[in-house]
């Protein structure tokens, strides 16, 4: 685990990183593909976090009903899905989150939100959760791109909006889907194992670094120089 001597930005994932909310949309995924007959297991969600709510339903609609929904219905069932998510009221921040981000800005490392998420209830938190952090203009989501994670595309566009050399930015992830999209991306990735995905899967994506948890990663960061 070596970092980057400087880190000028970094590019940080929202669910399961910022906020709580993983077992929230793992419960809505399940709720929503049980009314269509489809049953899952909660921990798949986590493997398939990360990818654009339409490509995770055609990739379970392939497999179980063997059949590609087109866009309309996948609209449809991901509104089904993001109301689900919200009848089980706002998730918490991530304990640590805040203070990984104060570290950041208390450097002046740019912060880019890089979700594969279009849940307006959460990204309209942001501001007042983490004040001053992520300007609307600083957002990618789901809305933003052509191919979800694990494609590097999110990160890209990051990476753009960032305007910094991509050996001085960093992804911050706590996906395995989302480390693969950002050492795609070819940037230094940080995998935070919040989830119940055990380390090895990030070690299989090839993560440049590892934490166990967020205040685990807030700490590192205080300690190291500036
Ligand atoms: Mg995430």
């Amino acid at each position: 685990m070596k970092f980057p001597e400087i880190i000028s930005a970094a590019l940080i994932d929202m669910d399961g990183v910022l906020y709580d909310s993983m077992p929230r949309h793992a419960r809505a995924w399940q709720k929503m593909m049980a009314l269509q007959g489809v049953s899952t297991t909660a921990d798949e969600f986590f493997l398939y976090e990360g990818m654009t709510g339409p490509a995770t339903i055609d990739l379970i609609f392939g497999r179980e009903l063997h059949r590609h929904p087109d866009a309309e219905e996948c609209r449809r069932l991901y509104a089904i899905k993001g109301k689900f998510f919200e009848e089980q009221g706002e998730p918490e921040v991530m304990p640590g989150a805040a203070r990984m981000l104060r570290e950041l800005k208390r450097r002046g490392v740019r912060c880019i939100l890089v979700t594969g998420s279009a849940q307006r209830t959460t990204l309209d938190r942001l501001d007042r959760d983490f004040p001053g952090v992520f300007a609307v203009r600083d957002r990618i989501t789901a809305l933003d791109v052509t191919h979800g994670k694990p494609d590097p595309e999110p990160y890209l566009k990051g990476l753009e909006k960032a305007g910094t050399r991509p050996e001085e930015t960093i992804v911050i992830e706590n996906a395995p889907l989302g480390v693969h999209a950002g050492k795609a991306a070819g940037l230094f990735t940080v995998a935070v194992t919040t989830g119940p995905i055990p380390r090895e899967a990030f070690v299989s994506e090839k993560a440049d670094a590892i934490f166990h948890s967020m205040p685990e990663f807030a700490e590192f960061l205080k300690t190291r120089p500036l």
